[in-house]
């Protein structure tokens, strides 16, 4: 047994096992998955064209089925999910999910632009690319597929997945239930696919394949790279590292609470989670001491810092994976530390050079760094960032300060006052991805990123005015 599993209660342990037992009977002899790359690439071909040959209220049709058997599935794919990878907690995995089937942009996203003028007319349509390859995370392996193929199919196109090899069975079985769906809603087979036993042999198939037009590559920095350097037109939507910057004018009870919410949603693994906060000199204390009180956040002592540090990160000062998407009762538990159920978080006052600041630690232990003032906070916020361009956060009520931070560090999601997940649209403003993509600059995918434009101009007619 997996030491996530080993603090889920019997009971909880049972209505899962129930469940699997359940749905996972009832998917036997679905389709969607094959033995190879090539099988997959000529059904998905195939596919596609019959798509773009079906009306766009076929198309709606197939969505909203997607959506409904996510929904109807949740449970036991949420379970399944923490079962297999060991990452998370299941009551998120149902929050990832529904924001996922319910907060993704459909084919409205991809409506035409119209323009006339002294000329005519010129109409912009947003084209399917064809067949796209997608290579998805572990940490997210039931949101970042529906996501995915909600956009990429509503966009007009088929998706040949290669999921994390260690979420097979959940990736797997998701891939069967969509594809599933489709067919209901009266879709071509073949839309959606993966093969069974996906790995980095069938990745980089993938990746080689001259019948794949695009490449989509949600994930860490190598596979990023790996997607941008095919030669193909390519997404790369990479790690992140966000700081939670807090300055002295901010509501720090306020802070405090979305801090602890937003860094500890499935355990601290969506990309988009608080990894560090750089709090001003001046407010420091409260805000560590309102954390404490949330009553689920624990201050680690200097001496249990230094054992979880030791224990989290190796020697070669790299993220030790076996503590990743942990609940923190597992990790505390190994540094001699016994947690009551309510507490979600570990926190500690880091210095700047510590390598949990430095490292997308993807666990709920958390370093806090005092800084002098709100200046010195964003361009230590901008450092620690390093580039990726993904999420940064800010909890102030100077609107100066928010604008310099948000100037200064570049990324693509900025939240302000806020959690880190009210970024992408759970409790916040705005549509949902699980492939945020920072890197190629396309933001916060929807259909639309999957697109070519095609433009069509009618000369000196259809102006009506
Ligand atoms: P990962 O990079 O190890 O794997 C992602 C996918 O790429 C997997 O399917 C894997 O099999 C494949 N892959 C890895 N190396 C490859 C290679 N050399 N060639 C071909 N394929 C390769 O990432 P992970 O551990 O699964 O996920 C966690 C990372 O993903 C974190 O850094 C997190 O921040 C990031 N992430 C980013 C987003 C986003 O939207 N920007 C979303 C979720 C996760």
């Amino acid at each position: 047994m997996t030491m996530n599993q080993e603090i889920i209660t019997g009971l909880v342990k049972k209505v899962i096992d129930e469940l699997i037992m359940e749905k996972g009977s009832k998917s036997e002899g679905l389709t969607g998955l094959v033995d190879t790359v090539d099988e997959e690439v000529e059904n998905a071909v195939e596919a596609q064209k019959r798509l773009i040959e079906m009306s766009l209220e076929r198309r709606c049709e197939i969505i909203s089925s997607i959506r409904k058997a996510v929904l109807d599935n949740n449970e036991m794919l949420s379970a399944l999910s923490i079962k297999e990878t060991d990452y998370g907690r299941y009551e998120d995995k149902i929050r990832e999910n529904i924001l996922c089937a319910t907060k993704t942009p459909g084919v409205e996203d991809i409506q035409p632009i119209a323009l006339s003028g002294d000329h005519g007319l010129m109409l912009l349509e947003f084209a399917p690319v064809g067949v796209i390859g997608s290579l998805t995370p572990i940490t997210n392996p039931t949101g970042t597929l529906i996501h995915n193929s909600i956009s990429m199919i509503a966009a007009g196109n088929s998706v040949v997945f290669n999921p994390h090899p260690s979420a097979t069975e959940t990736s797997t079985r998701l891939v069967q239930i969509i594809h599933q769906a489709i067919v209901e809603a009266g879709g071509p087979p073949g839309l959606v696919s993966s093969v069974r036993e996906p790995n980095l042999k069938t990745a980089k198939e993938i990746v080689e394949h001259p019948k794949i037009n695009m490449l989509v590559a949600t994930g860490g920095r190598p596979v990023v790279n790996v997607v941008l350097s095919s030669g193909k037109k390519a997404i790369g939507a990479g790690a992140g590292n966000p700081p939670v910057v807090v300055d002295e004018t901010a509501n720090i009870r306020k802070a405090a609470q979305c801090i602890v919410d937003g860094a500890t949603i499935n355990n601290n693994i969506f990309c988009t989670c608080e990894k560090e906060v750089i709090v001003v000199d001046e407010v420091a204390d409260s805000l560590v001491k309102f954390m404490q009180e949330t009553g689920k956040a624990y201050l680690l002592t200097p001496e249990e810092a230094k054992k979880v540090t030791n224990l989290v990160v190796t020697p070669e000062r790299k993220i030790n994976i076996a503590y990743i998407g942990k609940n923190v009762q597992v990790i505390l538990r190994e540094v001699g530390v016994e947690l009551g159920e309510e507490y979600r978080l570990a926190i500690f006052e880091a210095p700047k050079d510590h390598p949990l600041v430095w490292l997308e630690q993807m666990m709920p232990v958390m370093p806090v760094v005092r800084v002098k003032d709100v200046q010195e906070a964003i361009e230590f916020g901008v450092e620690v960032e390093q580039g990726n361009r993904h999420t940064a956060l800010m909890h102030s009520t100077n609107v100066e300060n928010m604008t310099a931070f948000a100037r200064a560090i570049q990324t693509t999601i900025f939240v302000k006052n806020g959690p880190g997940y009210a970024g992408i649209g759970l409790g916040g403003e705005g549509h949902t991805s699980f492939t945020i993509a920072g890197p190629t600059g396309e933001g916060l995918t929807s259909a639309r990123a999957f697109t070519r434009q095609r433009r069509c101009t009618l000369v000196e007619s259809f102006r009506i005015i």
